[in-house]
């Protein structure tokens, strides 16, 4: 017997979200049908309002309620340093780094020739960009610790060069092949504290 086609619908969607597979699709499913009706309401609905009220920032590319974002509009940071990151959720990640006070700028992934992401593919040309129009002192490449991340980290470091502009890699701590974003405060502020010159 097949699955009945709602609930087919429901796995196809399900399926497509990223670390799920068809199992877990069906699982998931499978539990959303047992619950009340309140709570699936509830759920569609902070899906619904998330998805409304986040936008991308301007500036750094964060996704935030406003544009440009909280720290894109806080006189008090930092101009000349800029810390470029992977992810929306690797930069609330060294956010909570205090010792930081500088600005981000979020690349929207990383290079993998094997999954055929390319320079095109991430904000690249919109770093450089920042470059030419901002007066910043140092770039941290603060990429995650796997080969994705230490090819990027390469790559942007050739391309800064020119530009006379100090780049630091973040240092010790950070466990190899991990994600900034689920990397702890105390972790990540003695990274950037070590970080080194590329
Ligand atoms: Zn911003």
């Amino acid at each position: 017997m097949n699955r009945p086609q709602p609930v087919e619908q429901m796995v196809e969607i399900i399926k497509k979200l990223p670390g799920v597979g068809p199992k877990m699709a069906e699982r998931l499913s499978y539990h959303i049908l047992k619950m009340p009706q309140s709570e699936v309401n509830r759920l569609i609905d902070s899906i619904q309002k998330g998805r409304q009220s986040m936008k991308y920032c301007d500036v750094c590319f964060n996704l935030s309620e406003t544009n440009p974002c909280p720290i894109c509009s806080d006189p008090s940071r930092d101009k000349n340093m800029l810390c470029v990151v992977e992810t929306p959720q690797d930069l609330l990640a060294v956010s909570k780094v205090k010792d930081y006070r500088g600005l981000y700028f979020v690349l929207g992934g990383a290079l993998s020739p094997l999954d055929a992401i390319g320079p095109d593919d991430i904000r690249v040309a919109q770093l450089l960009k920042k470059l030419k129009s901002d007066k910043i002192t140092e770039i941290i490449l603060a990429t995650d610790a796997d080969s994705k991340g230490e090819t990027t980290a390469l790559y942007l470091a050739q391309l800064i060069k020119p530009f006379n502009i100090k780049v630091t890699r973040l240092g010790y701590g950070l466990p190899v092949g991990g994600d900034i974003e689920y990397a702890d405060e105390v972790t990540l502020s003695r990274a950037i504290a070590g970080r080194k010159e590329m």
